[in-house]
């Protein structure tokens, strides 16, 4: 298996480059830099296909990098952020969710006036973000299932920062674990989303504490759950999270859903479709 570097994924890909764009704007932690303000250049690399107006030569069919410049200008000027960590992530963020053709983007914000007391060129704060691909499974014992699903994906998309995919259809299972329980409505949905790891497993614990559910019982009921299944093709361990989803092999109520809206997608360690993983599971079933 390839796992591609960030880097190597957007060298590969058709991009459109801004360099040296210089907008005076009112950043920074002085009270000073506040009031006065100062100039900043910007250099941004926008990953998008070019290919369809490579061909027909419309203006409509690519990314206005004039367009692009002028919004990058009006958030600068109408924004006061104290960092340029905060208004390179923010601005990078707003340029993926306005621009929907284009997938990545490369921000680099430079502050050549900095208030640094010796000799310098120029500082800058440079960041890579994309939208990543993830494989959301929800399962519900508790109340109006349905509806409970239905909010919480509507809390979702509403999300600046989430682009909600496909849904597969309802699954009724039984409860997993030891506790007696309703039975439970479950499902996978895709989304491309902005935010990271650890902060997409906490966008989506609010959701499930919105809908209701204080951490009782293991396994126990519950108005909704929500696991990450796949983030892209990471392979990611933290103390909060496994990515891959530790047990999904192991849960059919996830892996027909999951097979139902992603037939192709491979697990990045087992090397398996949603499928394959259920016939795995089916057959050590008839075998026990
Ligand atoms: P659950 O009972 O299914 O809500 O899971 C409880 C805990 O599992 C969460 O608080 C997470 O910290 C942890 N966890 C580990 N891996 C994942 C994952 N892939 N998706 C969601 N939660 C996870």
């Amino acid at each position: 298996m390839d796992y591609l570097t960030d880097e190597r994924r957007l060298a590969m890909k058709d991009r459109i480059i801004i360099t040296g764009l210089e907008i005076f704007a009112r950043h920074g932690v002085y009270e000073e830099e506040k009031e006065k303000g100062q100039p900043f250049v910007i250099n941004a690399t926008l990953e998008t296909d070019t290919s369809k107006a490579g061909w027909s030569d419309e203006i409509d069919e690519t990314v206005d990098y004039g367009v692009v410049c002028t919004f990058i200008s009006d958030y600068m000027t109408k924004n006061n952020m104290n960092t340029l960590e905060a208004l390179t992530n923010q601005l990078a963020r707003k340029l993926l969710k306005n621009f929907p053709t284009v997938s990545a983007v490369n921000l680099e914000i430079q502050k050549p006036e900095a208030p640094i007391p010796l000799p310098f060129k120029t500082v800058s704060v440079q960041i890579y973000r994309t939208w990543h691909k993830v494989y959301v499974a929800f399962g519900s014992n508790m109340g109006d299932r349905e509806d409970t699903i239905e909010e919480a994906i509507e809390n979702l998309s509403a999300d600046e920062c989430i682009r909600m995919g496909r849904k597969s259809s309802y699954y009724s299972s039984k409860p997993y674990g030891d506790v007696e329980q309703d039975d439970f409505t479950n499902g996978v949905f895709e989304m491309d989303t902005l935010y990271g790891e650890e902060e997409l497993l906490i966008r989506l614990k609010s959701e499930e504490r919105k809908a209701g559910r204080v951490k009782t019982v293991h396994w126990g009921p519950r108005p909704l759950d929500l696991d990450i299944i796949y983030y892209d093709d990471e392979v990611y361990e933290s103390e909060n999270l496994t990515i891959p989803h530790i047990d999904m092999s192991n849960r059919d109520f996830v892996l027909a859903p999951l097979d139902e809206i992603a037939p192709f997608i491979v697990h990045p360690q087992l090397g398996l479709t949603a499928g394959e993983m259920l016939d795995n599971l089916e057959n050590t079933y008839v075998e026990s």
